[in-house]
């Protein structure tokens, strides 16, 4: 075992306290990785404050992990001393039941292993990124290709492969009309990605402030929903929206701007339940369907194609000491476009 500096929840109310955290021995089929950056996903928040009704504290928040492996075990086949790793928000699965075995872990029928807050293997509960290293099982460890530098890849392990996934799932490409809200974390990402994919996409946020990021980032299009003309504007425009709002929306008017089959996918996981009505979803056949993160091979190919098109998150490096403050500007949309710890501050 080994002790390592963390940043801890220890309650919904209070802010997150420096801790120290036990690591286990590296198994043989572990990869030790030493942490050098731990994005600030929005879920971080929720689950700390309890908003989802499952936190068990103390927790160590932290799910998009990028650092160096220092040690393996000697059974591992995929990772060396030296390679760069990420881990997202998994760290173990069945690996038997047909999720897993389609590389669909986040769908495991017994349970992914989150990579915080859940029970470990060991009976232990599992503890995330803001650390100073993890040991990982080598089939949930991501390759970070070296051409990515690994603050700006930190946020590829979550707010990427979430909007990924169903970017390549609804076939964002060239003539797709994209529509994303929220211009956050994932949201950032989303843009980005589907310009990489041939998408025509648009920004739909709260107000025009972060326009000329939007367009910078890929958009062809912004527009602020606090304008009502908005929606009649972009009526039946859409094929496929991304929400990726952390807070519940007016459902309808977003469903009136996809035309006929388009797809709301929801990404944000908001406190209260979803709210969908009758009239605009059966009118042009719409659909809303939802996404989870993305599995293990999937992941790997979302890193591949973004070092290949030279993809990173735009971030705001914060020592450790600035997490609680980080966490209210994230609340308040004041995130550009995500905050990622540089865990030699801790
Ligand atoms: P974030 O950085 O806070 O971005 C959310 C964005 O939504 C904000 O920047 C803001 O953009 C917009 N927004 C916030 N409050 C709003 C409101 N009341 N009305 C309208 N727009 C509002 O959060 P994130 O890290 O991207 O995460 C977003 C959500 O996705 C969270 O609920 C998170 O838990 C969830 N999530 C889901 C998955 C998954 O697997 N599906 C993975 C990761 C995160 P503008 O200022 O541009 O309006
Ligand atoms: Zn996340
Ligand atoms: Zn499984």
């Amino acid at each position: 075992m080994v002790t390592v500096s963390a940043y801890a929840a220890t309650s919904g109310k209070d802010p997150l306290v420096p801790t120290t955290i036990e690591r286990r021995e590296v198994g043989p089929h572990d990869v030790f990785i030493d942490i050098k950056f731990a994005g600030i996903c929005h879920s971080d928040i929720h689950t700390v404050r309890d908003e989802w009704g499952r936190a068990n504290y103390p927790i160590v928040p932290g799910h998009e992990i990028a650092g160096v492996v220092t040690e393996v075990g000697s059974e591992v086949t995929k990772f060396k001393p030296g390679d760069h790793a990420g881990v997202g928000c998994f760290v173990n699965s069945c690996r038997e039941c047909p999720s897993c075995v389609a590389g669909l872990e986040q769908f495991c029928e017994r349970g992914m292993v989150g990579t915080y807050g859940a029970k470990d293997r060991d009976g232990t509960q599992t503890q995330g990124g803001y650390s100073q290293a993890v040991v990982v099982d080598e089939n949930y460890v991501l390759r970070i290709p070296d051409s990515l530098p690994l603050d700006a890849a930190a946020p590829l392990l979550c707010a990427g492969i979430t909007t990924f996934s169903p970017l390549r799932h609804w076939n964002a490409g060239p003539g797709k009309r994209v529509a994303v809200v929220g211009l956050g974390g994932l949201g950032h990402m989303a843009v980005k990605l589907g310009k990489a994919m041939g998408a025509e996409v648009t920004v739909l946020s709260q107000s025009l402030k972060k326009m000329e990021d939007g367009l910078r980032l890929g958009a062809s299009h912004y527009y602020a929903t606090a304008d009502p003309d908005t929606f009649k504007s972009l009526r039946n425009s859409f094929d496929l929206i991304l929400n990726t709002v952390s807070s519940n929306l007016d459902m309808g008017k977003y469903l009136g701007l996809l035309g006929v089959d388009g797809t709301l996918v929801e990404l944000g996981l908001p406190e209260h339940p979803i709210e969908v009505p009758g009239f605009p979803l059966l009118t042009n056949r719409r659909s809303i369907s939802g996404s989870l993160i993305g599995g293990i091979p999937e992941t790997q190919e979302m890193l591949d194609f973004c070092a290949k098109h030279g993809i990173g998150s735009e971030i705001e490096v914060i020592d450790a000491s600035y997490i609680n403050e980080a966490y209210e500007r994230v609340v308040a949309s004041d995130v550009r476009y995500r905050f990622v710890i540089d865990t030699a501050t801790l």
